[in-house]
């Protein structure tokens, strides 16, 4: 089985033939289809996220099952499925509630390996870890069961892969956690792939303004094109004047960090009218703070939330994002601006990083 693997910290992926066991009780055994490549990949590559190398790396990936370990009846060899990169064990307080991202019944083993604190993948015997105990850069993944979700056959596994991250986050952000309501304003700070899936999901909550802002023009194209109905470049300005003159000098009902840093956070608050809300969405690196002004979030009456994985819960969620794509409700299609072979996944990051696409996504044969 070939993976993708992260051996040292700023060095390109290899592609190396591993050894891979078959699904122990309750984990099941997936032929990636497809896989994208996303910021949180290159946050561990170049050690913002310092976890213990080798590992494998992905986690927004779709695929079809081919065996299941004992004991597991969710899904079927035959089923196509999205990765979840959050455990679910269903039974904690989290699980019951609904809030599944924040589970906490699954803190036993690392969250590189599987639930049993054992690798199932090894490199010349030794064991390499699998990112969020998925690491869907690689052509086959063991993992746990709850960690795959069944879809609708007919969604193409291009699109799949995107729900099980930057759709998920994006959307989620908005529908699920800040329930943005039709009519109101929204900005959105940063037009990444999950930047792009906030102004969507704004856009499909029927938001009236929707202004997104970026550093690059051509990120601000694609906003236009998922429903934005103002861009602003941030560079060419302050961002928070320029959103309280779209505003009548209120600033926006809702607005979202996509980026996740000091000054986003700070011009996400700023921006947001009295009575509104800040939500913070993209991951800061872990030493990040952000000094806001409280006596503006008293009279203001302002709220900052944090939202995870857009909220979702991914048995619930990811189907209804599937169908909301096929009745065109929201657009994976565009987002999907490059496709590569497996070789070519140390190019994906390069073009990432340079921002040249909306979203790339490897296709495995
Ligand atoms: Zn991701
Ligand atoms: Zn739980």
């Amino acid at each position: 089985m070939r993976a993708a693997v992260l051996t040292e910290i700023n060095t390109p992926l290899q592609i190396l033939d591993l050894e891979q066991e078959p699904p122990r009780a309750g984990e099941v055994r997936v032929k990636v289809q497809a896989a994208g490549v996303c910021m949180s990949d290159w946050h561990i590559m170049n050690g913002d996220w310092p976890l213990p190398l080798p590992m494998v790396l992905g986690h927004e990936a779709a695929g079809i099952v081919v065996e299941n370990g004992p004991g597991v009846d969710m899904v079927r060899p035959g089923d196509h499925v999205i990765f979840s990169f959050r455990p679910h064990c269903g039974h904690c307080r989290y699980c019951s509630s609904g809030q599944t991202v924040l589970c906490i019944g699954r803190n036993d083993s690392p969250r590189w390996l599987m639930h049993d604190g054992t690798a199932r993948v090894r490199l010349n015997g030794e064991p390499v870890n699998q990112m969020a105990r998925i690491g869907t850069f690689a052509e086959e993944v063991v993992c746990p069961a709850e960690q795959v979700v069944k879809i609708r056959p007919d969604l193409p596994f291009t699109h799949a892969a995107i729900i099980g991250c930057s759709v998920a986050t994006g959307v989620g952000a908005v529908i699920r956690h800040a329930r943005v309501p039709a009519g109101s304003s929204v900005l959105v700070i940063g037009c990444g792939g999950v930047g792009l899936n906030i102004v969507q999901g704004a856009r499909l909550a029927g938001a009236s303004l929707i202004i997104a802002c970026d550093l690059r023009d051509n990120k601000l194209e694609y906003a236009r094109a998922f429903g934005a109905t103002h861009t602003l470049n941030a560079s060419s300005g302050n961002v928070v004047k320029q959103v309280r003159e779209l505003t009548d000098g209120l600033g926006v009902d809702t607005a979202f960090d996509a980026i996740g840093g000091e000054a986003t956070a700070l011009q996400a608050v700023d921006a947001v009218a009295p009575g509104g809300r800040a939500v913070l969405v993209g991951i800061p690196a872990f030493s990040t703070r952000a000094p806001i002004n409280p006596s503006q979030m008293v009279y203001g009456e302002k709220i900052i939330s944090g939202t995870y994985y857009g909220s979702v819960r991914p048995n619930i969620d990811f189907p209804i994002l599937a169908d909301l794509d096929i009745e065109k409700k929201i657009d994976l299609d565009s987002l999907i601006s490059r496709t590569y072979r497996f070789d070519e996944i140390n190019e994906g990051f390069r073009l990432m990083l340079d921002g040249a696409v909306a979203r790339g996504i490897i296709v495995f044969d």
